[in-house]
């Protein structure tokens, strides 16, 4: 029996993606999928907007208890993100969302949500990104105080948020590993007088550009030395497949918080 998913955010570049591979996916079925309200294609189908064929479903602005949706596939904006929180926990489905720059309310509410439904939120539905918060994590135990952490992210011109939700979530792998707060040695770029660096900061900086997918990668530098780790995504498929395997990963599972290294464990 294939996941009844709902996919929000439909038009958008991931939302596009992740419906492309689901059709050609034997194991899940897209049953639903939800844009905002007024958006263009809200109220056609997705066989003539996503140039999807042998769908018949029709995109809406909400979800409908009679769709029977068992997960929902969120790659939208954090207000989506929220909605699709709420609609998650009145149809009683799961919510799996890569949606990124919520704010503190917003994900104290999904926080509050997960604990009626499972719930899964990435910042990257890459194995290789997993692997690279693993591995920075690691680093900046193993090679201590001594190696000044900077990491910088590259993404195209129409990304909304800055610094990614992925540099975020490295720099939050680092802080942890070293037993600091984030959010007092985190440096946003750097500009001006700004002194000399100290060595407990965690530098972070975005750069937008082109059409780059994605790029992170984190320095680790010492006197004489610099390690680097990095990762490149070629294309959105890396994130919708992740998304899509995440999405069969949580149907049925216990009402929670799940993240991507509970998938890839399993
Ligand atoms: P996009 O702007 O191309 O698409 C977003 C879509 O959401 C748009 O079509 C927009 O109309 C729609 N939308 C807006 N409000 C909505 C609502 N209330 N309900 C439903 N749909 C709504 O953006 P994108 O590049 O597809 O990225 C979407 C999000 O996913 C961003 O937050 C981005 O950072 C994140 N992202 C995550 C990963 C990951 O692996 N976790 C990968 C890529 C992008």
């Amino acid at each position: 029996m294939s996941v009844r998913i709902a996919v929000s955010g439909a038009a958008g570049r991931m939302g596009r993606r992740t419906i492309e591979l689901a059709m050609a996916d034997p194991e899940v079925r897209v049953v639903a999928a939800v844009e905002s309200r007024g958006h263009p294609w809200v109220g056609k189908h997705l066989a003539d907007v996503a140039r999807v064929a042998g769908s018949e479903v029709c995109v809406g602005d909400r979800l409908s208890p009679e769709d029977r949706v068992q997960v929902i596939v969120d790659f939208s904006t954090p207000e989506g993100a929220v909605e699709r929180a709420r609609d998650a926990a009145n149809l009683g489905a799961a919510l799996v969302t890569g949606t990124t720059g919520l704010s503190a309310e917003q994900l104290d509410e999904l926080g509050e949500i997960s604990g009626r439904i499972p719930m899964l939120r990435a910042a990257n539905f890459s194995i290789g990104v997993n692997m690279l918060l693993k591995l920075a994590r690691e680093a900046a135990e193993a090679l201590g105080e001594a190696f000044e952490v900077e990491i910088v992210e590259v993404h195209h011109h129409g990304k909304a948020d800055a610094p990614s939700g992925t540099a975020l979530a490295i720099a939050e792998a680092v802080a942890e590993a070293r037993g600091r707060s984030l959010e007092k040695n985190a440096v946003y770029g750097r500009k001006g007088r700004v002194g000399p660096r100290k060595p407990a900061e965690i530098g972070i900086h975005a750069v937008r550009m082109g059409d780059v997918v994605g790029e992170h990668t984190v320095y680790f530098a010492a006197a004489g030395e610099r390690l680097m780790l990095g990762h490149v995504a070629a294309s959105r498929d890396a994130f919708a497949s992740g998304a899509l395997r995440a999405a069969k990963w949580i149907c049925g599972k216990p009402a929670g918080t799940y993240s991507m290294s509970d998938v890839l464990k399993s």
